[in-house]
C-alpha cells in the first residue's frame, strides 16, 4: 500500500526552517524593494540579499529542482512543490532560493538541449543566480497559436539573421540573454519549421521598444517587453537543440513552468485564506464577530475546500512528474492544474478582500494584486481555454464511441442483459409465486 501523504520528517524540518526564514528574513525585502527582484543585484540590495542566498545554500535548499550535476539537490518536483508553496507567499523568495520563473524553465531547456559551450556560457551563471534570462515567444499578433508566428531567421553563411517582433517578453530589460522562437523554414509545417535561438540581449539589433506594465504599474516601468528584432545577427552555434526543434523544446519548458506557478499559487492563496480567517475573528459588526456570520463561514469553508482540492491536485501532478520523468505523460494533469489555478486564487483572494471591507480594496492590502495575478495566470503560459481543450482531448483518448444508437449505460438495454444473466433465478422466482 504505497499511498502516503506524510512528509519525511527530515525534509519537514527543512520546510519549517524555510517557513520561518521566508516570513522573518525574505518578506521584508518585498516591502522595502517591491517589484525589484529581477533588477540585477547591486549596492545595498546585494549586501542584503547575498547573505540570505548563502544561508539557503548552507541549508541545502538552493535550486533544489535541479540534479546534483547542475548544483541542485535533485529533490524532484514533489519536494519542490512543498517548498514552493512556502516561497509563493513572497515576490523575492524564489530569487533567494534560486528557483524563480522564467529562469527555472529556461535553465531546464538549456540543461536538456544545450551544447557544452552553451551550458558554460548561459546555464552555469544562470544557476548561480548571477544573471537573468527571458523567454521571447509571443508576438504582437499571435500568442496562443504559435503556428502563426512570423519572426524569421535566415541563414547567412555561418550565421543567422533574425527579423521580427515579439511581445510580452518578460524581464527582457534585466535579462542577459533571450531565448527566441523563430521560423527557420517557412516551407514545412510550423512544427518542423521553427527553431529556438540563444541571443545575448546586447546583440546589435535587439531593440526593446516598450516595457509594458500590468494594470496599476506606471508607463514604461513594466517588465513585459515589446521587442523589435531588427537584423539581429547570431552565429550558428546560437541555435538551441538543433534546427526545427522549437515545438519540442517549448513543450519541455512550458510543462515545468506551469506546474511551478501552480506550486507557488498554493502559497499565495493560503496567504489570502490566512488573512481572511484573521479578519473574520477580529472584526465585530451587528452584534457578533464576522466569523459568526454564516455568509462568512461559507467564504471560509469554500476557500478551505478549494485550496485543499487544488493542493492535492498539484502535489499529485508533481508526484507523477517525478514518477514518469516525462512531461508528455503528465500533460493532461498539468493542463488541468493550469485550468483550475486562476479560479482558485481569484475566488479566495476576492472573498478575503470582501471581508476586509473598504480596506481590502486599498493599496494598503495585497488583495487586488492577487486578483490581477489570478487574471495573469489565466493567460501567461497559454490561455485557460486552450488548456481546457488539451484536457478534454486527452480525456477523450480513453473513450470509444458506442456502436449502436443507445448509450452503453442505457438502462433498458442493461436491464435486458441483466435479466438474461440472472434468468435461472428469475425463473425460480416466478415458480414460487
Ligand atoms: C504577465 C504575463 C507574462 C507573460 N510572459 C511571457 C513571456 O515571458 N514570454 C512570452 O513569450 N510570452 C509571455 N506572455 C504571453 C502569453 O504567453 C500569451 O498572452 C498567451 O499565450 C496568449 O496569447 P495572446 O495574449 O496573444 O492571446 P490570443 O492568442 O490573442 O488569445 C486571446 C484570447 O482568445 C481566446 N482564445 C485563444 N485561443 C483560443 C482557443 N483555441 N479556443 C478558445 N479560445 C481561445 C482566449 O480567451 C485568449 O485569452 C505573458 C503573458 C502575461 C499576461
Amino acid at each position: 500500500m504505497a499511498w502516503d501523504f506524510e512528509t519525511d520528517p527530515e525534509y519537514q524540518k527543512l520546510l519549517d526552517w524555510a517557513d520561518e526564514f521566508v516570513r522573518d528574513k525574505v518578506e521584508p525585502l518585498d516591502l522595502v524593494w517591491p517589484h525589484q527582484q529581477f533588477t540585477p543585484l547591486a549596492g545595498s540590495r546585494r549586501d542584503a540579499v547575498d547573505p540570505l542566498k548563502a544561508e539557503v545554500r548552507r541549508q541545502g535548499l538552493w535550486a533544489t529542482h535541479l540534479g546534483p550535476e547542475l548544483g541542485g539537490q535533485g529533490h524532484g518536483q514533489l519536494k519542490l512543490a512543498l517548498l514552493n508553496e512556502i516561497l509563493g507567499r513572497s515576490q523575492w523568495a524564489p530569487i533567494v532560493f534560486g528557483c524563480q520563473a522564467p529562469d527555472t524553465g529556461n535553465a531546464e531547456i538549456i540543461a536538456h538541449y544545450g551544447t557544452d559551450a552553451q551550458k558554460e556560457r548561459y546555464l552555469h551563471p544562470l544557476l548561480e543566480g548571477e544573471l537573468f534570462s527571458c523567454y521571447s515567444m509571443t508576438e504582437p499578433h499571435a500568442g496562443a497559436d504559435p503556428t502563426l508566428f512570423t519572426t524569421r531567421a535566415v541563414r547567412d553563411g555561418s550565421s543567422w539573421i533574425i527579423n521580427g517582433w515579439k511581445f510580452f517578453s518578460s524581464n527582457a530589460a534585466s535579462a542577459s540573454f533571450l531565448i527566441v522562437m523563430v521560423v527557420t523554414d517557412p516551407d514545412v509545417s510550423a512544427y518542423q519549421g521553427m527553431s529556438m535561438f540563444l541571443v545575448p540581449t546586447d546583440t546589435p539589433g535587439v531593440k526593446i521598444v516598450r516595457n509594458v506594465g500590468l494594470y496599476g504599474e506606471r508607463d514604461n516601468e513594466g517588465s513585459h517587453a515589446l521587442i523589435h528584432y531588427d537584423n539581429v545577427r547570431v552565429p550558428d552555434d546560437a541555435l538551441l537543440g538543433g534546427e526545427g526543434k522549437a515545438f519540442i523544446i517549448a513543450q519541455t519548458r512550458l510543462g515545468g513552468g506551469r506546474i511551478h506557478h501552480a506550486m507557488r499559487t498554493i502559497g499565495l492563496a493560503r496567504k489570502a485564506l490566512d488573512m481572511m480567517c484573521e479578519r473574520a475573528l477580529s472584526r465585530h459588526t451587528q452584534g457578533s464577530r464576522l466569523s459568526d456570520k454564516q455568509f462568512v463561514q461559507g467564504y471560509i469553508a469554500d476557500s478551505y475546500a478549494q485550496l485543499l482540492q487544488f493542493r492535492l491536485m498539484v502535489l499529485y501532478t508533481a508526484w507523477e512528474i517525478d514518477k514518469y520523468n516525462d512531461y508528455k505523460k503528465v500533460r493532461k494533469d498539468i493542463a488541468a492544474v493550469k485550468v483550475v489555478m486562476p479560479t482558485v486564487l481569484h475566488d479566495i483572494a476576492w472573498r478575503a478582500m470582501q471581508i476586509h471591507g473598504a480596506l481590502g480594496v486599498t493599496n494598503e492590502m495585497p488583495f487586488l494584486g492577487m486578483v490581477t495575478g489570478a487574471a495573469v495566470m489565466g493567460l501567461a503560459d497559454g490561455p485557460t481555454e486552450v488548456h481546457k481543450t488539451t484536457v478534454a482531448r486527452q480525456v477523450l483518448r480513453d473513450y470509444q464511441p458506442t456502436e449502436g444508437t443507445w448509450p452503453t449505460e442505457w438502462i433498458p438495454g442493461k436491464r435486458e442483459a441483466a435479466r438474461a444473466q440472472l434468468a435461472e433465478y428469475l425463473d425460480a422466482e416466478v415458480g414460487n409465486l
